[in-house]
């Protein structure tokens, strides 16, 4: 089981890593650029080298990175559009140097041009980049949303519509955020209807693609279509999802990431890990 969270890559990416052992992270996500700027600066080679040294030294897994916030490859408007497709394009190609499976991107705003018209250009501006990056192998990880404002995302059956339209879809997959999910109306808490979201999950995305999942409890209510992380327990999910995504086996690969605030001593991702690695029901053997 891989259970980790968010780290911050300020003064070098290795530096996630090594504040990735001291939480208890067995797996974490991170940008792989400052998130609230187009401009990234050159990697370094002594940056890199560090980079996958720390690795091998903690033991940490880096499961995925995520895009920058200022991205919107649903774009209506020409020069964002083409400005946030040179920069995802820069993104995949960082995560290919430090060897990231999945770039976790959330998929786009429509900017009131309309649903269908937001995913045929997140769609096109994929297969764009996948043409220019041939030999790429990080997938374009599609996250779930809240469906706040024009976001595209907040159904499966919109991720699903992007992969149809990508031509290699061996370079997709799909992060599933469980605050988003639920304040988009799918429900968790309960284990039948839980079964039923992931049921539903699996009939129209399909399980197999799904590579990350995002661990955050909801400040707000289900439904609501809003996005606003709250420690895991401590809102409106409380922790009967999370019990039942950890207890479930189809799932155990899938590196479970939280995405909630945390000091600089990170007590709070080492409490909320010790809450979900609690609620993991050990199994005895054979069974
Ligand atoms: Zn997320
Ligand atoms: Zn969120």
């Amino acid at each position: 089981m891989l259970l980790g969270a968010h780290m911050s890559i300020s003064g070098g990416v290795y530096n996630a890593v090594i504040a990735a052992k001291k939480a208890t992270c067995d797996a974490i996500q991170i940008f792989t650029k400052q998130s609230n700027q187009w401009r990234a600066k050159e990697l370094t080679d002594e940056e890199i080298d560090r980079f996958f040294k720390e690795q091998k030294e903690t033991g940490v897994k880096v499961a995925c990175a995520h895009d920058s916030y200022l991205i919107n490859l649903g774009s209506p408007e020409d020069a964002l559009y083409k400005k946030s497709m040179d920069s995802f394009k820069i993104e995949l190609e960082r995560c290919g140097t430090l060897k990231i499976q999945h770039l976790v991107m959330h998929p786009g705003s429509h900017v009131g041009s309309g649903e269908e018209a937001g995913l045929s250009r997140i769609a096109e501006a994929i297969n764009r980049i996948f043409e220019q990056l041939p030999d790429n192998r990080t997938t374009v990880c599609l996250e779930t949303t809240a469906g706040q404002g024009t976001n595209l995302g907040y159904r499966f059956e919109q991720l699903a519509q992007i992969i149809e339209m990508v031509e290699d879809k061996s370079r997709m997959s799909v992060c599933l955020d469980t605050c988003h999910i639920f304040a988009a109306g799918y429900p968790l808490r309960d284990p039948k209807e839980y079964r039923a979201t992931i049921r539903e999950f699996d009939r129209i995305i399909g399980l197999k693609r799904l590579k990350v999942i995002h661990f955050n409890d909801s400040k707000k209510p289900f439904g609501s279509k809003k996005d606003r992380h709250e420690h895991v327990g401590d809102g409106e999910l409380g922790l009967e999802p999370f019990r039942n995504i950890l207890n479930d086996r189809r799932l155990n690969r899938v590196p479970k990431i939280l995405e909630t605030p945390k000091s600089e001593d990170l007590h709070e991702d080492i409490e909320n890990l010790k809450i979900l690695r609690s609620l993991i029901v050990k199994k005895e053997a054979g069974s």
